[in-house]
C-alpha cells in the first residue's frame, strides 16, 4: 500500500485523458513505488484493468504467486499494451503526451488527516505534579516540544532562547545551599529575612543558585535512598580557548 498527500487539485477538464475520453482521478509519482518497494501496486493495476475489461473477479490472495506474464499476454490479446500503459492527451492543450503512462483502476481510500486537526499553538500550559515540567500533548493543552533540531539551531545563535525555554518556560527555580557544608538543608524565609544553616550556625554561607525542579527531585530521590549529595558551586567564568 501507499500513502500520500494531495499536492495539487486540478479541475477534471485539465486532467489528461485517454483517446476514449477517460480521465484519471489521481496521478501519482512513479518514484514513490520504488522507494517504498510497492511494485505490487502496478500488478494490482494490471490485473484490475483486465478484470474491469472482461467483467471478471480474479483471485487476489496475497502471498500467492501472481502470473504477471499471463496477465500481460491477456491484456495484449484484448488490444491493450502489455504493461498497461496508454496514450494520454494533455487536458489543458489537447496535445499528445509523448510518454508511456501507466493507467489502471485501483482501490484507494481517503486518509482523514487535516491541518485543522493538528494545528496547535500555546503560551502557557499546565505542569506535571511531580516534575513541575510542562505536560505534553495537544489534548491536554501541553507545551510544544523543543527538539534536537531546534536546539542545534538555537545553540549557534541564541543561547538566551535555550536558557529561557529550559528554565523560565520549564521547571527552572532558584534554590539555596550552604557553601560551607555544601548542603541543601538550609532555612530560607525571605519575608522574615531568615537565612540559616543549622549545621554551620554563625559560620554559614548561604548562596542562591539557579537550578531546575527536576534536578532537585533527583536529589530528593537519592536522599530517599540514603545517598548523600554535596553541591560544589563554581562562579560562572568565561574562558577563551587558546589555539596552542
Ligand atoms: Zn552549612
Amino acid at each position: 500500500m501507499q500513502k500520500g498527500v494531495a499536492g495539487f487539485l486540478y479541475d477534471e477538464t485539465d486532467m489528461p485523458s485517454t483517446s476514449s475520453g477517460m480521465r484519471p482521478d489521481l496521478i501519482f509519482n512513479p518514484l514513490s513505488l520504488i522507494t517504498r518497494m510497492t511494485t505490487g501496486v502496478i500488478f494490482e493495476g494490471m490485473l484490475a484493468k483486465l478484470a474491469a475489461h472482461t467483467g471478471t473477479t480474479p483471485e487476489a490472495t496475497m502471498f500467492k504467486k501472481l502470473d504477471t506474464d499471463n496477465i500481460a499476454n491477456t491484456l495484449e490479446s484484448y488490444g491493450f499494451k502489455r504493461n498497461g500503459t496508454e496514450r494520454l492527451y494533455n487536458g489543458m492543450t489537447g496535445l499528445y503526451m509523448d510518454a508511456e503512462i501507466f493507467i489502471a483502476p485501483i482501490m484507494y481510500q481517503t486518509l482523514q488527516k487535516y491541518v485543522i486537526d493538528t494545528v496547535y499553538a500555546n503560551s502557557i500550559s499546565p505542569t506535571d505534579a511531580l516534575t513541575k515540567q510542562p505536560i505534553h500533548g495537544r489534548s491536554s493543552l501541553g507545551g510544544l516540544k523543543i527538539g534536537s533540531m531546534e536546539t542545534a539551531c538555537m545553540s549557534v545563535s541564541s543561547i538566551n532562547f535555550l536558557q529561557e525555554k529550559t528554565h523560565q518556560h520549564s521547571d527552572g527555580i532558584e534554590a539555596y545551599i550552604c557553601e560551607r557544608c555544601q548542603s541543601r538543608a538550609v532555612i530560607v524565609n525571605q519575608e522574615m529575612n531568615l537565612y540559616k544553616c543549622n549545621a554551620c550556625g554563625d559560620l554559614a554561607s548561604l548562596v542562591k543558585y539557579t537550578t531546575s525542579h527536576s534536578s532537585q527531585l533527583f536529589l530528593n530521590e537519592l536522599q530517599a535512598m540514603s545517598v548523600g549529595t554535596k553541591i560544589h558551586l563554581r562562579k560562572g567564568v568565561f574562558e577563551v580557548e587558546s589555539d596552542e
